[in-house]
């Protein structure tokens, strides 16, 4: 057996595939830039690494369920107000998923909530981070399949994998007590051992409407607001200022 065959199948043993690609190419390169040994050495481990790197977060993202538009790149963070925008800002190194802290934005329909938190959880996932994205409907629903299948437990267990779980439009679920009970049930076993980012309609002095009875709402609330930073978009909805700057915008070429 040849050299080559053999590391090739060394290579594919160690699970190296990136330097089974590359180790030709860049010995070439390392011979015709008279690399050291260890430079050459370098330049693999370095690119295994990466390609390591950049399929872990692309499997995050795929387990996400992340809408992939919404990133960092298509919100225009100059539409918040200072404030706002040095919190998001800080949100974004990541360590209050450390801290096991919860964000929770607030704020009209068409805010931008939803966008604002996806963009968030994008720039987590890049930072090697585990977050999962679910609409509440959706995933109450879930809950309640798990419930009556006897696997309540496990799914909840399978959710804690990750190191943010992402509610959004908490205010959406439906009323009946199963409903209320798994989502509680969830953010119970949550509490102090994974982030929950929560986005809302309803200022929390609405969310018996929720919740239902006066107290779980304090329970639900007392554990998600614990530990938590409170994003607060009092802003209109960016659809509606986008159809007007475009109607004004066509009035205006209309009077010229
Ligand atoms: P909410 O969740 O508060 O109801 P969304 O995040 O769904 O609002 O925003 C409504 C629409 O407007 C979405 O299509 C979103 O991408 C867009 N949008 C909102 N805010 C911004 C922004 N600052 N920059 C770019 N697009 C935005
Ligand atoms: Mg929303």
């Amino acid at each position: 057996m040849s050299i080559h065959s053999e590391l090739t199948q060394y290579l594919s043993e160690l699970r190296l595939p990136t330097i089974k690609k590359l180790y030709e190419p860049i010995a070439r390169q390392a011979q015709s830039n008279s690399f050291t040994f260890e430079q050459y050495l370098y330049e693999l481990a370095q690119k295994e690494c990466e390609a390591r790197r950049n399929n872990t977060i692309q499997r995050y993202l795929r387990q996400s369920q992340l809408p992939l538009e919404k990133t960092l790149e298509t919100f225009d963070l100059k539409r918040l107000p200072l404030k706002l925008r040095q919190q998001f800002n800080a949100l974004c190194d990541g360590s209050f998923i450390e801290r096991k802290e919860n964000v929770l934005a607030f704020g009209n329909p068409g805010s931008g909530k939803t966008h604002l938190l996806c963009a968030l959880s994008h720039e987590l996932v890049r930072r090697g981070q585990r977050v999962f994205f679910c609409k509440a409907p959706l995933l109450v629903q879930r809950l309640l399949n798990a419930k009556q299948e006897l696997k309540l437990a496990r799914v909840i267990k399978a959710l804690s994998k990750f190191d943010a779980l992402f509610i959004d439009d908490i205010g959406y679920v439906k009323h009946d007590r199963d409903e209320i009970e798994v989502l509680f049930t969830l953010l119970a076993e949550r509490y102090e051992r994974g982030s929950v980012l929560v986005t809302s309609n309803l200022p929390f002095s609405k969310w018996e409407r929720i919740f239902k009875d006066p107290m779980t709402t304090a329970a639900a609330i007392d554990r998600l607001v614990h530990h938590c930073i409170v994003l607060e978009l009092n802003l209109g909805s960016y659809r509606v200022e986008q159809a007007k700057s475009k109607s004004s915008a066509r009035d205006t070429s209309k009077n010229l």
